[in-house]
């Protein structure tokens, strides 16, 4: 079986090779105050700056999901209001989160703009040009889920003071693990408001992280095996070059050699397509049709989601995806087409 189902997503295939030395050396049985364990944790945070080329003076944390970082943003940095402009399930998600620990009572009092850089349900995303708009446009903290593009695509990290993702996604990771970064203004902003009310308030995951510990027992083997991967991947300006080009060769075999199908891209303007999720459109039939025809013959692709849960179908194009994975899905899509015209 291949995947491109975006997230849970296919791992990279020496995930299992690194799982099994973790278990072999002990690595997951070290206790997380110690020595060893600290060392791990401080050359993941190490690569992460080096592979994604993060500022040196942004901070890195390890957390147990997006999910959590969505309410750590609220909890720690919020004072009191936070804007959610969104266009897509996990935006609106993430919205319904926040209103629940910070109810949208003053929105323009609002401290925070909250922005899903990549919205996994619809394969949109927001530019790099647009976020510059926003920076300009909002004096506060501009908080960013990147969840399903960080490490598939490079940004300009100075646009926003917050980032995170969970590794299930372009990291080709299992789930359980996610990467927070955040600036030194965001950093301010959490002493400012000083809130210590929880296992994971920001300020007292970053004491923690100053000494490459954390709060709580963490997710030992995750962080083993985000070190090991980000060892093996080259660095994000690479990645992202291929992951943009491959993504422009979606969409032109969609536009193209799939014009004469029942199937669509989802996102008709060029500019707000997704370069890590391809999301394709067609009558509720002709998806169910074609996913189980990809199922048969050994191709996973992704579920549609949310509104979108029954009329599209979703490409996954994340870094752990190989070329020849790519090449079986097309050849699959073009023998798919011609059948259907016979
Ligand atoms: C997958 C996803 C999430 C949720 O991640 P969890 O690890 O399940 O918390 C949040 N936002 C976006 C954009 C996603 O794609």
């Amino acid at each position: 079986m291949i995947t491109f189902y975006p997230g849970p997503s296919k791992v990279y295939p020496q995930v299992a090779e690194y799982a099994a030395e973790a278990v072999r050396e002990g690595i997951v049985s070290l206790n997380h105050r110690s020595a060893g364990f600290m060392t791990i944790v401080q050359e993941t945070v190490r690569l992460l700056h080096e592979k994604l080329d993060i500022p040196a003076d942004y901070h890195v944390a390890l957390v147990s999901s997006a999910t959590e970082c969505w309410e750590i943003v609220s909890q720690s940095l919020t004072a009191h209001a936070s804007l959610h402009p969104h266009s897509g399930a996990f935006g609106k998600k993430w919205a319904e989160y926040a209103y629940r620990i910070k109810p949208p009572t003053s929105l323009n009092e609002a401290d925070v703009l909250c922005i899903v850089q990549n919205e996994t349900s619809n394969g949109t995303q927001v530019s790099m040009d647009t976020l510059a708009q926003f920076r300009r446009d909002f004096s506060s903290l501009i908080a960013v889920d990147a969840v399903s593009s960080m490490a598939g695509v490079a940004f300009d990290w100075t646009l926003a003071d917050v980032w995170f993702a969970s590794v299930q996604k372009c990291f080709g990771l299992p789930a359980g693990l996610a990467v927070l970064i955040y600036s030194p203004a965001a950093l301010k902003r959490a002493e400012e408001i000083g809130e210590r009310d929880h296992y994971n308030s920001l300020l007292f995951i970053h004491e923690n992280f100053s000494k490459f510990q954390t709060p709580c027992t963490p997710n030992g083997l995750g962080i083993y095996l985000l070190m090991r991967v980000l060892q093996q991947v080259p660095g994000i300006a690479e990645v992202s070059a291929r992951t943009k080009q491959r993504a422009a060769d979606w969409y032109a075999f969609f536009d193209h050699e799939m014009n004469q199908t029942p199937f669509t891209l989802l996102i008709d303007d060029p500019a707000t397509r997704s370069d890590t999720v391809i999301a394709v459109s067609g009558a509720e039939q002709a998806i169910k049709a074609v996913k189980a025809a990809a199922q048969q013959a050994g191709i996973t692709l992704g579920n549609g989601y949310g509104d979108w849960k029954t009329t599209t179908f979703r490409i996954a194009n994340f870094p752990a995806i190989d070329d020849e994975e790519i090449g079986t899905l097309t050849g699959f899509f073009r023998s798919y087409a011609n059948q259907q015209t016979l």
